[in-house]
């Protein structure tokens, strides 16, 4: 068992966290960050490479002795260990979290997309929208290294059929495309193709890591942060709870081996808190700090308005599509039907309906890179949530529970049937068996969000309410849904958060 006094302390590496320690350390300020995942890049990158979709190892899957992706082939493994994605069950609701430094950064498909305003503003009412628009998104697109594919590439390559095909269908069912920026390097993508670089995002490597083209965070704000030489980060230290103290607050922490077992004990004592853990990662420590270390000074609303972003996974099986192609004239699909056996793993697509005001929603068109053609078109939708859930603390489990039910998610799956319909209408196409029982994943959560919402349980800056000198600049600040893939907006919200506390909670030193 060890002790440690320091200044600043940020738990969690992801968008939130890599944000906070970006600028305190360009303000001069040493920061530790405790991280519950492993560094993957440590002793040369001991523990990667990375997985692909097909053939996973289990540095794919944290402390599962199976692999727990949707749709895949599950693979097992004689040893549990710490490995890049999560997924944590609870009663209706499937949450998937990336695990190690950079957080979800790691395992995510790398969309970089900017909300709608007017919803930006609906979900923020207290929020300058102009301001977002015209200097935080635009900062964190540049920080993220943002970029987009170009048409000429995507028009000719094999690998964005998929694609292709989906926006052809979406088009011809009569609904809005857009295209979306990515943090994945394009140029490096073409490289790929090109036989020049080692592949990645060719060759099947997304929700177990990108071993290569993707600026995932320890490429860009946690490398940034790393050069001040202010940034120490502890890998495989996982948090347990937190108390306040005269000075700042006690932090508990398990430090772990990589099969996940306790192998000490960590006491540190910091005058400056970041929580960053991610939605349900904040929110847990919030509640166990509240049970566990007697923290009861916190707003109400803690672990309340949180959503999944109205995820929904769903699809269509193509088979009998070929021949209403014929008919339809649509591009490219009039030689072929399918959806291509070469597929890059980074969506670069999206179905934008957000507009409808009874069937609002954004539909990714996802790619299933299964190696072989599988006639299966396979969509994340996007939806409002109306109706949030919420997060409690049981001490009987000593854990969380999430509380998600039909009244909180019943309309996303009515749009994407509606969705659905209207493309097997116009295109042919029959419910997926590679898919979900009727072919709707509303159980699904890639974007969790919520629990310590922005102006409730946090003032306008992150600051959480009811104690000095405690933070929060993750995804935990945002209540239920944004209507896009979320990251961008939690670093553009991170970004925006930070620039306050540093300007005026630094001030004394
Ligand atoms: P996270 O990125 O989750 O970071 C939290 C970090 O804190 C993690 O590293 C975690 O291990 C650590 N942590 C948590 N609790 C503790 C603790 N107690 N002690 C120590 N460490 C702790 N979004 C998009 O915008 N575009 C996409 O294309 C996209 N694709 C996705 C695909 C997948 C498969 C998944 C799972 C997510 C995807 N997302 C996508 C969502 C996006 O990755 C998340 O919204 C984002 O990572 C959330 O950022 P965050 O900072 O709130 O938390």
């Amino acid at each position: 068992h060890t002790e440690e006094n320091i200044e600043n302390l940020v738990i969690g590496s992801g968008y939130g966290g890599a944000v906070a320690a970006l600028r305190l350390t360009q303000a001069d300020k040493k920061v530790v960050m405790l991280e519950m995942g492993l560094n993957w890049e440590k002793e040369e990158g001991k523990y990667k490479p990375f997985s692909d979709l097909i053939t996973p190892k289990n540095n794919s899957t944290w402390l599962n002795k199976a692999t727990q992706a949707p749709m895949m082939n599950i693979a097992r493994f004689n040893k549990k260990f710490t490995g890049v994605l999560d997924r944590m069950d609870f009663e209706n609701i499937k949450v998937y979290a990336g695990r190690g430094v950079g957080g979800g950064s790691l395992v995510n498909g790398g969309m970089a997309v900017q909300p709608k305003k007017a919803y930006f503003q609906e979900i923020f009412p207290d929020l300058n929208v102009d301001q977002f628009w015209d200097t935080y998104f635009p900062l964190a697109q540049k920080e993220l290294d943002v970029n987009e594919i170009s048409d000429e590439y995507y028009e000719q390559t094999p690998y964005y059929k998929f694609a292709r095909v989906g926006e052809s269908e979406a088009h011809h069912a009569g609904f809005e495309i857009v295209r979306v920026p990515n943090v994945y390097s394009f140029e490096y993508m073409k490289k790929e193709e090109a036989g020049e670089v080692p592949k990645s995002a060719l060759a099947k490597e997304v929700i177990y890591g990108n071993n290569h083209g993707k600026q995932s965070l320890e490429k860009t704000y946690l490398k940034k942060a790393l050069e001040t030489g202010l940034l120490n980060i502890q890998d495989l230290h996982r948090v347990d709870y937190i108390k306040k103290t005269e000075k700042g607050y006690t932090v508990y922490v398990d430090l772990i081996d990589t099969a996940g077992l306790v192998i000490a004990k960590k006491t540190i004592h910091c005058q400056k808190l970041f929580l960053n853990g991610g939605s349900v990662g904040t929110t847990k420590l919030l509640l166990a700090s509240m049970h566990k270390g007697k923290m009861k000074n916190f707003d109400k609303s803690v672990g309340s308005h949180w959503g999944n972003n109205g995820n929904v996974m769903t699809g269509r099986n193509m088979v009998n599509t070929l021949f209403n192609r014929v008919e339809n004239e649509s591009t490219e699909s009039n030689y072929s039907t399918g959806t291509g056996s070469k597929q890059s793993t980074i969506p670069v697509s999206g179905i934008d309906h957000w507009e409808d005001k009874k069937h609002a929603f954004f539909a990714e068109i996802s790619p299933l890179p299964m190696g072989m053609e599988v006639y299966t078109a396979l969509y994340l939708v996007i939806n409002k949530v109306p109706v949030p859930g919420r997060i409690s603390f049981d001490p009987s489990i000593n854990d969380i529970r999430i509380h998600w039910e039909e009244k909180n998610f019943k309309h996303t799956v009515d749009n994407a049937k509606y969705f659905i319909k209207k493309m097997n209408k116009a295109n042919g196409g029959t419910p997926s068996g590679l898919l979900w029982k009727g072919g709707y994943g509303p159980d699904i959560c890639y974007h969790p969000l919520g629990g310590a919402v922005l102006g409730k349980t946090t003032d306008l800056y992150g600051r959480v309410k009811g104690y000095e000198h405690l933070y929060i600049t993750d995804g935990a600040l945002v209540p239920a849904s944004i209507g896009v893939n979320p990251f961008l907006t939690i670093t553009a919200i991170a970004e925006y958060c930070m620039e306050e506390i540093i300007k005026s909670d630094f001030q004394e030193e």
